[in-house]
């Protein structure tokens, strides 16, 4: 569990990124520091992108119903007209934002700004996902969340999708993903070609 050392008495901002497979707790996590720093009084704003349109338009909700209420926006650039006066920054599904969000968050970062961005760290093939590699390289705090492979019991690292699509974004729930091991990862998919589709 990521706990904040001195969150008040630090004179410069940071980055923290949350990132994982699907069901790993990504989002749980990001809106439990949000929670932390609202407790703390502290004045907090949290985006998603806007191809992310799964539960809500205007709240960002994790897999186990919690919600919080946060601003849509198109381009990463967007985030700069809202953040006056706030000392925390939620950024959530991340890894759907343009290659321009890293340099935004760093921009943040160095106002003084406390940024929090969650997301996906690799896409349904096992790739390094979106802006998520370089906020990883340029961030002060980094937490690998994970979720249980339901084949093994190991712990889970990667997106499995059953769907047959090879679009790189295919937003949707327990239907189209599992969240798998590297091993039972790399057999799903190497079986692909000849499974049968999930019922
Ligand atoms: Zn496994």
């Amino acid at each position: 569990m990521f706990l904040e050392s001195n969150v008040k008495l630090q004179p410069a901002g940071w980055i923290e990124v949350v990132c994982g497979s699907m069901f790993s707790g990504k989002t749980e996590e990001l809106l439990r520091r949000l929670r932390r720093a609202w407790y703390a009084r502290q004045h907090y704003i949290l985006f998603k992108p806007e191809k992310d349109k799964r539960y809500a338009l205007k709240e960002v909700v994790s897999h186990d119903e919690n919600a919080m209420e946060c601003i849509t926006i198109t381009h990463s650039g967007d985030l700069l007209k809202y953040v006056g006066g706030v000392e925390v920054i939620g950024i959530d599904e991340a890894q759907f934002f343009d290659m321009g969000l890293p340099d935004v968050c760093q921009e943040l970062a160095v106002a003084g700004k406390r940024v929090v961005v969650a997301g996906l760290d690799m896409d349904f093939l096992g790739r390094p996902f979106g802006p998520i590699p370089d906020l990883l390289a340029m961030a002060e705090y980094v937490t690998k969340v994970h979720a249980i492979c339901p084949h093994c019991g190991n712990l889970a690292s990667h997106s499995y999708r059953f769907a047959e699509s090879d679009e790189t974004i295919l937003l949707g729930a327990l239907d189209a993903y599992e969240p798998r091991c590297r091993k039972c990862f790399s057999l799903g998919n190497k079986l692909k070609p000849f499974r049968r589709k999930k019922a």
